[in-house]
């Protein structure tokens, strides 16, 4: 069995992936905090995942897979100043904070589908898991971790030997690159909050609950540090998410778990780059980001998007162009071209597998595994290899590609019209083509005309 070998933050080398125990790789990734639709740069974390999990597979391991969903507590700044994003987005949309979670939650699943990104085995929501949250704080509270200020319960991080070596900066960078508190309460810059206090001044909020420190709501990473553990437990394989989670959310996970159990959060940190649009990372808050939605109005089908994710390392930035997805398209076209211009699979060429899983077991290096197809596509063309055995081995790519179109989807009824059709455009009659491109269309399919065959899709 071919090893998977991943990038691993914390140790900040390459390392082979193994179970803590049984056979079972649990892997925890940070899901979106629901006040807004998610944007193209979030949804190429989530694409990321999906490779993981899908070589995972391939190369013979079992995982189990959590993901929260973030509907409450997490404030406009990754500090503890500012509103929260949920209350936020309630106001905007004049909603209540549950009904934009709800929504927003639905939209990002529907977008996570729309990627063909397998869906994680349980989506824990936070505001299903206060009182386990309000439970670790005491703990903390219990251990001498926390202390309490005007605002909320705060963590004392230097109480923690080991706080901040997630990101490999000593105690005094990391608190230097934190932004001037507000909070003078704070006994060390770094501290963050376990627990928010509802404030009188705010109006009163849809999401608060009562605590033994009074009415409030957990602070961001706690949620993450909780259902991670009850679902996985402690310690577990693989922690995911975006670079951006390093200094903050991923540090904090881990001083709150780690001090509450005295034991490691996770074995591995993984950590996906951004996308960048005109070479500045999208942000919601500047208004500077695209969702799925905007690339498929103008044509583009969400697997381009993820054909895109897959031509760039996950650890390298990925600077989002129009160009660059067209030329996604057209990748992507060209496989799907060659996949069904055979009609049955062949065996695959002795140690074509073995290479294509070297590369993408070697810290997901999907750059170099489309690369290798598009060599076997070529080679396909100089006859070196046939037409069948290249549509196997396309088919064995696209468990962790996932770009093919799925002709499955397409009724028999519908295949024939395509051919009759093609027939009668060959031979020019076009108007008894078109009259058929009518029928297909009113179907529910749309047709594409490249070349002599016209591609159907279904919508
Ligand atoms: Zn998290």
């Amino acid at each position: 069995m071919t090893k998977l070998k991943i990038y691993n933050t914390l140790t900040r080398s390459k390392q082979e992936v193994k179970p803590i125990e049984g056979d079972i790789i649990r892997i925890y990734s940070c899901g979106l905090t629901v006040y807004d639709f998610a944007h193209i740069g979030n949804l190429r974390k989530y694409i990321f995942d999906d490779v993981l999990k899908r070589t995972l597979k391939i190369l013979g391991y079992k995982t189990k897979h959590v993901m929260n969903v973030t509907d409450v507590g997490h404030l406009t700044s990754d500090q503890d100043e500012g509103e929260d994003k949920i209350e936020k987005g309630a106001k905007r949309e004049r909603k209540s904070a549950y009904d934009i979670a709800r929504f927003y939650e639905k939209a990002f699943v529907a977008d996570l589908k729309a990627l063909r990104v397998q869906l994680p085995d349980i989506m824990p929501r936070a505001t299903d898991n206060i009182k386990e949250q309000i439970d670790l704080v005491k703990k903390l509270e219990d251990k001498g971790f926390a202390y309490k200020t005007s605002d909320g319960i705060y963590f004392d991080t230097s109480k923690l030997k080991d706080y901040g070596k997630l990101s490999g900066l000593e105690k005094q960078e990391l608190q230097e690159g934190v932004r001037v508190a507000k909070n003078e309460e704070k006994k060390n810059p770094s501290d963050f909050a376990l627990w928010k206090l509802s404030s009188s001044q705010e109006g009163k909020r849809d999401m608060e609950w009562p605590s033994p420190w009074g009415v409030g709501f957990p602070g961001w990473h706690l949620e993450c540090s909780v259902m991670s553990t009850k679902f996985l437990g402690q310690p577990f394989e693989i922690h995911t998410g975006g670079v951006d989670h390093i200094g903050v959310h991923h540090t904090n996970e881990i001083a709150q778990s780690e001090a509450a159990e005295d034991k490691p959060l996770a074995k591995y940190f993984v950590h996906s780059e951004h996308l960048l649009q005109d070479g500045r990372k999208m942000a919601k808050s500047e208004g500077h980001f695209l969702r799925l939605r905007d690339l498929e109005e103008k044509g583009f089908s969400p697997l381009d998007f993820r054909l895109m994710c897959l031509q760039a390392h996950y650890q390298s930035k990925l600077d989002f162009t129009w160009v660059s997805l067209e030329g996604a398209k057209a990748a992507r076209r060209r496989i799907n071209d060659f996949y069904w211009d055979s009609s049955e699979g062949e065996e695959i060429p002795v140690g074509l597998l073995e290479e294509f899983e070297g590369y993408i077991s070697d810290n997901l290096d999907t750059p170099r595994a489309l690369s290798l197809v598009f060599e076997t596509i070529t080679k396909t063309q100089k006859s070196e290899i046939t037409k069948g055995a290249l549509k196997s081995f396309l088919e064995k790519a696209d468990e962790i590609f996932q770009i093919l179109e799925e002709k499955k989807e397409i009724s028999q009824e519908v295949l024939e019209l395509a051919k009759k059709r093609d027939n009668y455009r060959k031979s020019g009659d076009y108007q008894k083509a078109d009259e058929i491109r009518e029928e297909i269309v009113s179907m529910g399919y749309t047709v594409e005309d490249s070349g002599v065959r016209g591609r159907i899709i279904k919508k």
